[in-house]
């Protein structure tokens, strides 16, 4: 019987719920530490489970066997731990769980934004996380929504295939076996493919160079009080400007990459690659002009229609639209994102005057305060996972503490 413990309560956990419930060999315990949440999730679910309609043609029922709201109620001897929420929670999950998981419990995320390994090593421990898996997905396996809270969930479309990155690695029997065990838990698809390490996903988190370098280059000569009549789009709406925007911050990671493999020649960073590249590999054919990633971004199909976040607001009776910078391009693929990536920089010493015009702007208009006066040492560093937030201040340490030299 393998016990797993879910944490959270939203859409993904309606689905995982009733996913791995609807097996004979495991024993799910939903856990939310959101205040109220569990009460409401466990008299919401009715006696056949959980009812999951997804895109694959399967209709699948499982019922939770304990929804609890305290971490001191977790079962004894859990043998999975998985994450399905919003990255700034993480850590509250981590504190909390850390008196009742023992190590060689698999633990992770999904999605696992930039340095979930981080997070989970600086407050489990590097030896704990030595002897455990730390796991991530680099998405959500599905997009899904709950159509009835407790009762019915919907997959609206199933990934073909996700990242899945396991560390410390131990050869390759290890990350096949939590690989096989996660593919269980996930259902038939998507098809789970293991990364290099996390050093290389958090350098490659397309996100978080996508998502702020594209909001600043679409408003950095705007008025960003001035409403919209509709919500602008988001890729086709680049200009050439926000083009070579990524393509220099894409040269300034790989110049981190050039740095890394230098001092650390036998290190595995295969995965990274230059934007273009990524975004030639990931949509191909979907793209009609791959001149440059400005005709790239305006002529990707799979973009087409996506708008900037938004939200509403009321004009003189009409409904018009203003940024906003309240959206996980800026909550997440900040902190958890670009800061991260900018922090690795800054302890490889690799100068990011690129990265640095993208982050200035996205945290003020985040109202936060990260970089100041070239180094990560502003007020809301703490909220991050870069590695100056943990304290690292040498690049060794840093390679050593998280085990990225481990299978080098
Ligand atoms: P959700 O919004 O349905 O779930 C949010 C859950 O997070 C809540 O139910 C609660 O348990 C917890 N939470 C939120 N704020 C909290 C707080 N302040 N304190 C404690 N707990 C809090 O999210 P979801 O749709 O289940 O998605 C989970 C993650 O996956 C999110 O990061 C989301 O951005 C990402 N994601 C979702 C989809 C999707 O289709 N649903 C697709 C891609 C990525």
């Amino acid at each position: 019987m393998m016990k797993v413990l879910l944490c959270g309560g939203g859409n993904a956990i309606h689905v995982l719920s009733s996913y791995i419930s609807s097996r004979d060999d495991t024993h799910v315990t939903v856990l939310s530490l959101f205040p109220g949440e569990a009460d409401k999730l466990r008299d919401a679910i009715p006696e056949e489970g959980i009812r999951c309609i997804n895109d694959l043609g399967d209709d699948v029922y499982g019922k939770p066997d304990a929804v609890i709201g305290k971490a001191e109620d977790v079962p004894k001897d859990l043998d999975i731990v998985v994450f399905a929420l919003p990255s700034f929670t993480h850590e509250m999950y981590l504190k909390a769980l850390k008196p009742y998981v023992k190590a060689g419990v698999t633990i992770g995320a999904m999605p696992g934004e930039g340095g979930f390994d981080l997070c989970a090593i600086h407050n489990l421990g590097s030896e704990f996380c030595r002897h455990s898996n730390i796991f991530a997905l680099e998405t959500l396996p599905w997009a899904c929504r709950i159509l009835e809270y407790g009762k019915k969930v919907e997959v609206l479309g199933t990934k073909k295939e996700v990242e899945v990155i396991v560390s410390p690695k131990h050869g390759t029997t290890k990350d096949e076996v939590v690989t096989e065990v996660l593919h269980k838990l996930v259902g038939r698809l998507p098809e789970l493919d293991p990364a290099d390490n996390f050093l290389a996903v958090t350098l490659m988190n397309i996100n978080s160079v996508w998502h702020p370098t594209i909001s600043y280059g679409f408003y950095r000569n705007r008025d960003v009080t001035v409403p919209f009549d509709e919500p602008p789009l988001f890729y086709y709406g680049a200009d050439e400007y926000t083009g070579e925007k990524l393509s220099k911050i894409s040269d300034e990671v790989l110049e981190i990459k050039r740095v890394l493999l230098e001092k650390y020649p036998s290190l595995h960073l295969h995965s990274l690659h230059h934007v273009s590249e990524w975004m030639l590999r990931s949509y191909g054919d979907d793209i009609g002009d791959k001149t440059s990633i400005y005709t790239m971004l305006r002529t990707n199909k799979g973009y087409r229609g996506l708008t900037h976040p938004m939200r509403e607001v009321q004009v003189e009776g009409q409904t018009k639209y203003l940024p906003n910078f309240r959206y996980r391009y800026f909550t997440e693929d900040l902190p958890m994102g670009l800061i991260v990536t900018r922090g690795i920089a800054e302890l490889a010493g690799v100068k990011t005057p690129h990265m640095d015009d993208v982050i200035l702007w996205c945290q003020e208009m985040l109202g936060k305060e990260y970089l100041v006066d070239g180094e990560l040492k502003g007020k809301d560093l703490e909220y991050t996972r870069a590695p100056q937030r943990y304290g690292f201040d040498t690049l060794d340490s840093f390679m050593e503490v998280n085990h990225y030299l481990d299978d080098a």
